[in-house]
């Protein structure tokens, strides 16, 4: 095993808000970050900048409910690191949305967008809202007012805010024309998944689950995994695990449990991902589905399979259920599902994580391709997305897997050398101004 060699530099005393709440994200990411230190050499004395977000802005978002009243909503948008270029990173509506969560999601951002080697820095936004309660002139006031408070810090070069948990094409339309409005031009490059009509990217809608699939198909080739007959559990049939799950289905896994904010479901046979994809967009989950039997939820993690999916929220893998995972492989869909607690229990087992931070970063690569279209106004074709995604998936995923072994690290702290040496080298090259 190669030593360590890096110093930190020493922690001068940080705010309140930024101090590790160990069951909170950010206390999570602190702690991967302390766990990569070590293996950062002379850089480790810039640390420091990636514990503490460039610039963290909380916005209100007042708007009018469709009964007259006014609503009060928190709204948040973090830059965490802006060294290699814009900030990038997902706009999240989800009732338990905190500070803590967006910066760690911030944070993450830095990390992935290192890891493919696109240039931006990470980034991230949320109000704290259950959307599902809001009509949709209600979700639209609510976006376009939150974008605009946050319109100090966005744009195409600057900042750009993309799909998250209950976000979508359409909420990007709504950010981009009111960014458009409020500057007087049509900027199709402020935010990215949006419809291809205005200026979205084929393939964007899938490419987190592709990226997903496509790195768990390296991880299989690499552990002498079949996919062929491989039983798969996956926790969230949204965006991420909805494709996922069919990508993984169509190279003849069984999908066998799905669990999401509806429900928990189980076939041993695989269930029948077309049919249950269309059920989920009829019917809002998984809940109620005839091709499954009910499960209960907690026996989800316990499920017999080879591949285990977390593409939900974070914090979902923890000690308390870490034990009882029978799968060879975790490939994290979501951002931070798995504590770091979790995180050694699973490599003590023998459990291959690959993660969120390298396998789920096949949607900001395709919201990269979308923001270069969007610049020179010339547009690719599905197949020419499709294609370069997967070689940088691919490239990526080799990379990690070698100084993982070179350092015989986990995954997770090899995609953080890798990813931090790049963040912290442009940091130190740009030097500190004024
Ligand atoms: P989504 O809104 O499309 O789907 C979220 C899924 O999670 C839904 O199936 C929902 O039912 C489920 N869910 C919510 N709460 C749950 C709970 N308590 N228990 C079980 N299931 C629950 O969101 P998405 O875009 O698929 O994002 C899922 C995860 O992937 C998030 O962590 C997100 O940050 C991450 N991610 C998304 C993208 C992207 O391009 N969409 C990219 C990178 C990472």
């Amino acid at each position: 095993m190669s030593s360590p060699t890096g110093a930190a530099s020493p922690t001068h005393s940080l705010p309140s808000y930024l101090q590790a709440d160990h069951l909170g994200p950010w206390g999570n990411y602190l702690q991967q970050v302390d766990r990569v230190t070590p293996y950062l050499g002379n850089l480790a004395r810039w640390v420091e900048t990636l514990k503490r977000p460039k610039r963290i802005l909380i916005v209100d978002v007042p708007i009018e409910l469709d009964n007259g009243t006014i609503a009060h909503y928190e709204g948040y948008r973090v830059q965490h690191n802006l060294s290699r270029g814009p900030g990038k990173g997902g706009v999240r509506f989800h009732q338990d949305v905190t500070l803590s969560e967006v910066m760690a999601l911030s944070a993450w951002m830095s990390v992935k967008n290192a890891a493919v080697n696109v240039p931006y820095g990470g980034a991230k936004g949320g109000i704290r809202v259950d959307p599902k309660k809001l009509s949709m002139g209600e979700l639209e006031r609510l976006t376009r007012r939150y974008t605009s408070e946050i319109g100090l810090l966005i744009g195409p070069s600057k900042d750009i805010p993309a799909p998250d948990v209950n976000t979508n094409g359409q909420v990007m339309a709504w950010m981009m024309d009111t960014y458009s409005m409020n500057v007087g031009a049509t900027a199709t490059g402020v935010v990215t998944g949006k419809p291809v009509d205005l200026g979205g990217s084929l393939g964007r809608v899938e490419a987190t689950g592709r990226g997903v699939f496509t790195v768990g198909v390296e991880a299989a080739k690499l552990t002498g995994l079949h996919l062929d007959g491989a039983r798969v559990a996956v926790q969230g049939f949204g965006n991420v695990g909805g494709i996922a799950a069919k990508l993984f289905a169509e190279a003849g896994a069984k999908v066998v449990a799905v669990q999401d904010h509806t429900g928990t479901i189980f076939n041993s046979k695989g269930v029948d991902v077309p049919a249950l994809l269309a059920h989920v967009k009829t019917r809002g989950g998984v809940g109620g589905f005839a091709g499954a039997d009910v499960m209960k939820a907690e026996e989800f993690w316990g499920v017999d399979c080879e591949i285990l999916i977390p593409a939900a929220l974070e914090g979902q893998i923890t000690k308390d259920n870490a034990g009882q995972i029978k799968a060879k492989l975790v490939i994290e869909g979501a951002n931070g599902p798995t504590t770091t607690e979790a995180d050694d229990i699973l490599h003590d087992k023998g459990v291959l994580v690959l993660p969120d931070v390298i396998a789920n970063a096949g949607g900001v690569t395709v919201s990269y391709f979308e923001w270069v279209q969007d610049f020179s106004s010339f547009f690719w074709s599905e197949d020419e997305i499709n294609a370069r995604l997967v070689r940088i998936m691919q490239e990526a995923f080799a990379g990690i897997w070698q100084v993982a072994q070179e350092h015989k690290v986990s995954l997770r702290t090899a995609t953080f050398i890798v990813a931090c040496q790049r963040i912290l080298h442009a940091r130190e090259m740009r030097g500190l101004y004024p």
